[in-house]
């Protein structure tokens, strides 16, 4: 703490002098029975430009000699900072957090999986896909028999064919590649098979294109595997099903809503590619990054 007025900083319990927190060496019952409060401020114990504590203090204490000098600001706040290292850093939960996690160099699938108006429930989704951590059925088979009990007559609950696993829901499983197959032409991605690695693949070379089209393309791969995950879950846990060109037009529809919103920079190519969507040109006017 750096102490301004003194008001807000407890002065036996923080940080806010070189000698550390006046608790490391002052026992609470130093404190009560030289009358003090135990959530005493700074300003309660610095009276007319000096400490309020028992002179005996400085003999048994000799490090408090140190803080003779201390004079309080009663015209600037109590600020609160966080050590970084050798530096001070304004106190806010964002230092802290840039502060104290581990660092990584970024991914290469990164700007495929967040990107600038992305739907954040997608992108959440997208990102289990690409990491392989959804709970998918060719992963609880390699539990031990006892945890999985009669988990033995599981399959795609999509095709009936196969077990489900990350590879078949997207999208080689027969009904997630009629609903890719459907949708695919919208993105410009036709000649894409139904398959995770070659989306990738298709996506990882334009990953640093900001265009229209490969915003479309990333928002689209994502929407799909939204609704084919939210599609096998209903049928999983909530024994409703629907046919998978119901899927498509739900997948067309949430990524008209969504395109309607979105501002694009204007040219003859987003032109087109919105009106593909059925999107007049009234939104094509602002960077969309
Ligand atoms: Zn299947």
């Amino acid at each position: 703490m750096k102490v301004g007025d003194g008001s807000r900083v407890s002065a036996w319990y923080d940080i806010w002098n070189d000698v550390g927190p006046l608790s490391s060496f002052l026992t609470p019952r130093t404190i009560s029975n030289a009358g003090f409060r135990l959530d005493a401020k700074v300003k309660d114990i610095h009276e007319n430009g000096s400490w309020i504590w028992p002179t005996a203090w400085r003999d048994t204490y000799p490090v408090l000699i140190q803080l003779d000098h201390f004079t309080l600001n009663p015209d600037m706040r109590d600020e609160m900072y966080w050590k970084d290292g050798s530096e001070l850093l304004q106190y806010s939960s964002s230092n802290v957090c840039h502060s104290i996690r581990v660092r990584e160099p970024d991914v290469n699938w990164v700007k495929i999986v967040w990107f600038h108006q992305c739907i954040p429930k997608h992108a959440f989704l997208m990102w289990l896909i690409v990491r392989r951590k959804l709970l998918t059925q060719d992963i609880i088979l390699q539990w031990d028999s006892s945890r999985r009990k009669n988990m033995n007559m599981m399959c795609c609950v999509l095709c009936f064919a196969h077990i489900d696993s990350h590879n078949h829901l997207f999208f080689e499983c027969k009904y997630s590649s009629h609903v890719w197959d459907n949708v695919r032409h919208k993105a410009g991605m036709s000649d894409v098979k139904a398959s995770w690695g070659d989306i990738m693949d298709w996506l990882l070379v334009r990953v640093r294109s900001k265009t229209a089209a490969t915003f479309v393309s990333k928002l689209l791969v994502a929407t799909v595997a939204y609704f084919i995950w939210q599609e096998r879950n209903a049928r999983l846990f909530r024994n409703q099903t629907r046919p998978p060109d119901t899927i498509c037009g739900l997948i067309v529809e949430t990524m008209r809503f969504k395109l309607m919103g979105v501002k694009f920079k204007d040219c003859v190519r987003t032109r087109r590619l919105l009106e593909d969507w059925g999107i007049g040109g009234a939104n094509v006017i602002d960077d969309g990054g």
